[in-house]
């Protein structure tokens, strides 16, 4: 069998969860979109039940997917619906909804839907991605309320730059918010991962942390409270060859590497047909045995070449780990020009084994 395989520690996820509610003080839905950033949604949705406030995901596919498999409490849908005629089924699984255009707004006045909905409405307070304008927001909420079709309305916003601990973006963004919002008593929330990290002054009564559940780093600089997450997903492989170069010699595809002295090469069962990125350079991080080496050569499909030359002891059979509690998937990420979370989400073909139930 090809060793080549993902371990997910499920304590890890608890952690990080409990983690992001405690700094945050705050509720917190776990944000298990896009299969849990390639965890795998449903177990790790099971392994965080007792503990969660709730979850989030991206569509009602993927709120459908928890619910099958018996997952209770809140799901939120962090765009709503694509089209009206998922309103039956939003009332039927009981989904909270994300509103954030003018076309949803209607679409809920219009619903025959019996059941009042929870919405969380979305202001653009300066992502511009989707949301509505803070000059419509008020009167937004306005007929959300009148509309019969909603119980509870959580005034909501998303931020663009809180990854970056110097920049005043967030905290204008946050003006704009309260600004807009002014009157308005309800319940707010406004933190991803790095605003619940890097943003303690941000009000929020719900965060939304994703990145940071799975134990990566969303900042390229240290930073304190994100030293304290735990690396859940430990992706790993074994040597499969091993050979011994003299210098001068060229390695894999397009001879990217040349050996500048006598090298041992070791083949590792790890390519970019299982989200290794392809782009990762000579140099990236890698861990053999537990001891610190580089990649050599161009990732290929299906394996990718480490140096060993300093690791005598290491060879055949030796365990590889391409990113997990030695070697952060943020470091590697930032080698190959990528983030952790297009790392996680690109995983494919290598199952899944969980740890910690
Ligand atoms: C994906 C998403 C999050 C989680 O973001 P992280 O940076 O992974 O914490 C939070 N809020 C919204 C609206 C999202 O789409």
């Amino acid at each position: 069998m090809r060793p080549s395989r993902a371990l997910i520690d499920l304590q890890a996820l608890r952690h990080n969860y409990q983690l992001a509610r405690e700094v945050s003080g705050a509720r917190a839905l776990a944000v298990i979109k896009a299969d849990a950033y390639g965890h795998g949604a449903v177990r790790c949705a099971q392994a965080l039940q007792e503990q969660a406030d709730g979850f989030a995901v991206a569509c009602i596919e993927e709120a459908l997917q928890l619910r099958e498999a018996g997952i209770r409490g809140p799901i939120l849908l962090l765009e709503g619906f694509f089209e009206a005629d998922e309103l039956p089924l939003i009332e039927q699984y009981d989904l909270w909804c994300v509103v954030h255009s003018s076309w949803q707004l209607e679409a809920i006045e219009r619903s025959a839907i019996r059941t009042p909905l929870t919405v969380w409405l979305k202001m653009d307070s300066g992502m511009h991605r989707v949301g509505l304008h803070p000059a419509d927001y008020q009167a937004a909420y306005q007929r959300l309320l009148a509309s019969g079709k909603v119980a509870k309305v959580v005034l909501m916003s998303h931020f663009a730059r809180a990854d970056e601990l110097d920049c005043p973006r967030s905290e204008e963004q946050l003006a704009v918010f309260q600004q807009a919002r002014q009157g308005i008593v309800a319940e707010v929330s406004l933190r991803n991962s790095p605003a619940v990290l890097g943003w303690p002054n941000v009000p929020s009564d719900w965060v939304r942390p994703g990145i940071m559940l799975y134990g990566a780093t969303p900042f390229e600089q240290a930073q304190a409270v994100a030293a304290r997450l735990q690396p859940v997903m430990t992706l790993e492989s074994k040597i499969i060859s091993v050979r011994e170069l003299p210098a001068g010699e060229p390695v894999g595809y397009g001879a990217r590497f040349v050996s500048e002295r006598p090298t041992r090469v070791g083949v590792v069962a790890m390519g970019y047909a299982d989200g290794y990125p392809r782009h990762a350079p000579t140099g990236t991080p890698v861990a053999v045995d537990g001891q610190l080496t580089r990649l050599i050569g161009r990732v290929s499909m299906d394996m990718l070449t480490v140096d060993l030359t300093d690791l005598p002891h290491a060879g055949l059979g030796s365990r590889v780990e391409l990113w997990g509690k030695q070697v952060l998937a943020s470091e590697v990420a930032q080698q190959a020009q990528s983030i952790p979370y297009q790392l996680f989400c690109n995983l494919r073909r290598v199952p899944l084994l969980y740890l910690g139930d």
